[in-house]
């Protein structure tokens, strides 16, 4: 990938992103309070999320990761979803906390909530740094939402471009030079 091929627009700063992941972790403090969770980390792009989100918690906190990929290198999703790498430990009669970068189609939020609802957890919800409503395309539950946003491409805090950019510290909206 050539890097004059894009510019991105900044677009959430580091600081609204921290106030963001500030207040998600109040809520689930509040929903949880006295429970252990199991935190599962979707990768790859929910990796930075993750390492914010669960230092924010003031709960006992079990961390699994599922690594997951809809999209290959384009910007537009293939719809078929693939488990690349699966959980470590069981996760029956625990309360999982599915924590998401993004949820765009919602297609890889209903495979994951299928395929983890079929190990009979106690509970299983979703916190999800950042929605695109308009894109949805099957219905799905999220009870923790930071950021809901239009219909665009977004980079940076854990999120690619053709794997390239998830160190930005902030997320920016991605223009492809035509
Ligand atoms: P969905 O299955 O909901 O269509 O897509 C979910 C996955 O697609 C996300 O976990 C993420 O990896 C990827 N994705 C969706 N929208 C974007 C986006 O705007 N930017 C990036 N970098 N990845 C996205």
């Amino acid at each position: 990938m050539n890097p004059m091929d894009y510019t991105i627009e900044k677009f959430i700063s580091e600081k609204e992103i921290k106030d963001k992941i500030a207040k998600l972790a109040d809520q689930i403090n509040a929903d949880f309070d006295g429970k252990e969770i199991v935190a599962i980390c979707t990768l790859k792009g929910s990796f930075v999320f993750f390492s914010d989100l669960i230092r924010s918690l003031a709960l006992p906190v079990r961390c699994e990761f599922l690594g997951l990929s809809s999209y290959g290198n384009q910007t537009t999703t293939s719809g078929e979803v693939k488990v690349t790498l699966d959980l470590n430990s069981q996760i029956e009669g625990k309360h999982v906390l599915i924590v998401e970068d993004i949820v765009d189609s919602g297609i890889t939020l209903q495979f994951i909530l299928k395929y983890l609802e079929a190990r009979n957890p106690a509970s299983i919800s979703t916190a999800a740094l950042l929605s695109k409503p308009d894109a949805l395309k099957v219905d799905v539950d999220v009870e923790y939402v930071g950021f809901e946003i239009q219909n665009q491409f977004v980079v940076g805090y854990g999120l690619d471009y053709a794997e390239s950019l998830r160190g930005l510290p902030y997320i920016g909206i991605l223009h492809l030079e035509e």
